[in-house]
């Protein structure tokens, strides 16, 4: 596998991230003692676009979802970058956070139909090789008729699945990707556990990542003719369901976080022949963007 040129170091911006450890209760690498809560995560959301009440409450409802399934303590970091670094329309930022950041635009893609949105991720945290500055962008022509259908929940849900860290970036460097192009699957043992408990037809190299676009484990999504309509599948189609699963929430313990299994959805793996055949409507493949190889946060940590 090639290397992730660039990813992993990238001078163009001056980003310094700080782990302090006050309000920690203590340190958390100590060896006596007890280990302190993880703190609640949370993602900040600043829209770049007007949408509407009711589409903000969809988007609202799609973090509470996430948030509520995921605990980490990304430590402090700092955003300094100028405008427009990572994508057109972004702010000029110097700011101290200690949660995602994430910036919603609505802006034309390529019109109705087609690609639906896209996600950027700006900036990872060195420490965690988790993202910490994202873009989603959501066509114009696409998002009223998208929340008309219903689908635009399990859009913003999948995407919100990048942010968070269902990325290259993320599971290739924590060595949780194997099966080059010829068999993308995620290795990590979270999430081949639970897709072994729902999944327990199928016979190949769990967990399956998609293989159509030839990409290999550069695709972050399931593979569609395995997955179906789970949230993090490659495909979209009106009236999915997009279920949150265990087995994507097993993923996100493999990269790190904290995970309460309870918020996950009902969900098993079919297979997608004889009756339950479904052809995919919009295909996600192409709906993370890598312009720049997102800026790395460096750590500042005790040691
Ligand atoms: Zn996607």
């Amino acid at each position: 596998m090639a290397k992730p040129n660039g990813i992993f170091f990238f001078a163009g911006r001056v980003l310094v991230a700080m782990t302090f450890l006050a309000g920690c209760g203590g340190k958390p690498d100590s060896p006596v003692g007890i280990a302190p809560p993880t703190p609640h995560l949370s993602i900040e959301v600043r829209y770049l676009s007007t949408l509407s009440g009711a589409q903000r409450a969809i988007v609202a409802e799609a973090v509470n979802k996430w948030t509520s399934a995921l605990k980490k303590n990304l430590g402090e970091f700092r955003l300094n970058s100028a405008a427009n670094d990572c994508f057109t329309g972004e702010p000029a930022l110097n700011e101290t956070h200690h949660n995602p950041l994430l910036f919603i635009s609505v802006a034309d893609i390529d019109g109705p139909d087609g690609r639906l949105a896209y996600t950027e991720i700006c900036a990872m945290s060195s420490r965690d090789t988790l993202p910490l500055l994202s873009h989603i962008r959501i066509d114009r022509g696409d998002i009223d008729s998208m929340e008309e259908r219903g689908v635009l929940r399990g859009l913003i849900l999948h995407e919100l699945g990048h942010v968070l860290g269902f990325v290259p970036a993320s599971y290739i460097p924590k060595k949780l990707a194997a099966g080059g192009s010829a068999d993308p699957h995620i290795s990590g043992p979270a999430a081949r556990a639970e897709f072994a408990k729902h999944g327990a037809w199928y016979t190949g190299a769990t967990v399956p990542l998609e293989d159509s676009g030839g990409r290999g484990p550069n695709d972050p999504h399931w593979r569609f003719m395995v997955f179906g309509d789970e949230v993090m599948s490659s495909s979209i189609i009106t009236g999915y369901r997009s279920p949150l699963s265990v087995i994507t929430l097993g993923l996100f313990e493999d990269l790190g976080y904290e995970v309460d299994y309870t918020v996950a959805d009902s969900y098993e793996v079919r297979p997608l022949f004889g009756d339950n055949l479904m052809l995919p409507e919009f295909s996600l493949v192409n709906d993370l963007r890598s312009i720049a190889p997102p800026a790395v946060l460096k750590t500042l940590t005790p040691h």
